[in-house]
């Protein structure tokens, strides 16, 4: 079995550049490759996302029932979201110190090494150049493990108006957004069929991976003095993607609201941290994924649930971007009864691919060579990509129900 490991461009004699990925080889352009009209675009309430739709009750009882078990019943993914749970709470400076207060429950002298300070009274030195210090954050953060890093300035308008569960009005005016984006493993991706037992644990692997790190960055950059918050999975008030689009970490692409990475594919999950913090900004990024995602359309017709379309793209509050019927996602990924999860379009996607030199080269082609493009979709059925490779299937398939462990059936 051939290991597959992330790569560290770094090494490469002669370049001068923190990220693991040759990012500097991507054509940047002023404007994403998809229309925003910003000044169209509204601040979404939180609550009205399809999870959160789901624990309400809008989509049933039936569904509001399984969201309460439909990540803790796999014991990985269900271990991997009590992690991210934690974090949920060490986001921010700490207000009422409900913070140190867990870690005093863990380590007795925490009250002094506190670690969830306020900001720094005094800016720590040096720390006052734009470039240096986009520089230097992208290496602790390289150092932290992020897969990739990318920061823009925050537009207002992926603000949240409203925060989940509680409604609270939500305010942030931070000037910089970082994204750290974190793999969620080519080799347990190519074994999967995108919706079986894992597909939970790919995604909260990356979800608590990249919400430690951001909590951890934001943390430090308190510490030189300047504001900072972390937003993750279990404690957002910004809407990721468009983040991730104006930072140059990808395009949009035809799984809806997902931003696709030339290196990583779809197959990553995404944290930020905001920060007033001075920050030289990156621009966005022009693969050629418009062009790639109209001949293609493989997530649409591998899609369990038909949520997403063959079509053309739409405008929609502001954006330009493919539909996704984000009911039917959501009732897939929530009620899937052979599985947990789902994460299929992900899965199945040309651009989810190793970092070989083979890959490298016909990714190269695919980016440069339009011509190329229909080749290399006719060429990903034909060798079979996007099917499981049970081979290097390696993780267990349990249910938890009513705290009862069942092997479910049918599942090799
Ligand atoms: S996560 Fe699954 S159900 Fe949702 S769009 Fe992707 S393939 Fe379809
Ligand atoms: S599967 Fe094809 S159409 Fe879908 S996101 Fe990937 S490249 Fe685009």
């Amino acid at each position: 079995m051939t290991r597959v490991f992330r790569s560290d461009y770094r090494e490469k004699k002669g370049r001068d550049y923190p990220d693991p990925y040759p990012v500097e080889c991507i054509k940047r352009v002023d404007r994403p490759t998809t229309r925003v009209n910003e000044d169209e675009v509204p601040r979404l309430d939180e609550r009205e996302g399809g999870f959160n739709r789901t624990g309400r009750g809008d989509f049933g009882s039936q569904m509001q029932a399984e969201y309460k078990r439909f990540v803790p019943k796999h014991p990985l993914s269900g271990a991997l979201v009590s992690i991210a749970g934690v974090l949920a709470d060490v986001v921010d400076a700490p207000d009422g110190t409900k913070q140190v207060k867990v870690a005093r429950n863990i380590i007795p002298q925490a009250s002094s090494w506190s670690p969830m300070k306020p900001i720094s009274a005094k800016k720590a030195p040096n720390t006052d150049d734009p470039e240096k210090m986009a520089r230097h954050i992208k290496e602790v953060a390289y150092f932290l493990r992020a897969d990739l890093i990318g920061i823009c300035e925050l537009p207002p308008y992926v603000v949240y108006s409203h925060r989940r569960p509680d409604g609270m009005p939500t305010e942030l005016d931070h000037k910089y957004a970082i994204g750290i984006l974190i793999d969620q493993d080519y080799r347990t991706s190519e074994a999967t069929t995108g919706h079986d037992w894992i597909s939970n644990s790919m995604s909260f692997l990356s979800y608590s991976t990249s919400g430690f790190i951001a909590c951890v960055l934001a943390d430090y950059i308190r510490r030189l003095g300047y504001p900072a918050r972390a937003h993750h999975a279990l404690n957002y008030q910004v809407a990721v993607p468009p983040i991730l689009l104006w930072a140059g970490l990808g395009e949009m692409c035809r799984i809806g609201d997902i931003v696709l990475n030339p290196f990583l594919g779809p197959r990553f999950k995404a944290a930020v941290v905001t920060t007033d913090l001075p920050l030289t900004i990156d621009k966005p990024i022009d693969f050629g994924l418009q062009d790639f995602c109209n001949k293609c359309g493989k997530c649409a017709r591998e899609c369990p649930s038909g949520a997403l379309t063959e079509g053309d793209k739409v405008m929609y509050n502001g954006y330009e971007k493919w539909p996704v019927d984000v009911e039917k996602c959501t009732r897939m990924r929530v009620g899937n009864k052979h599985g947990a999860g789902c994460g299929t379009c992900i899965k199945v996607c040309p651009w989810n691919k190793p970092y070989t030199p083979f890959h490298r080269t016909i990714n190269w082609c695919i980016r440069n060579m339009p011509f190329a493009r229909r080749i290399g979709i006719w060429a990903d059925d034909l060798f079979g990509y996007g099917k499981p490779n049970k081979k290097n299937k390696w993780w267990l398939d349990l249910e938890l129900v009513d705290d009862e462990f069942i092997v479910p059936r049918n599942n090799d």
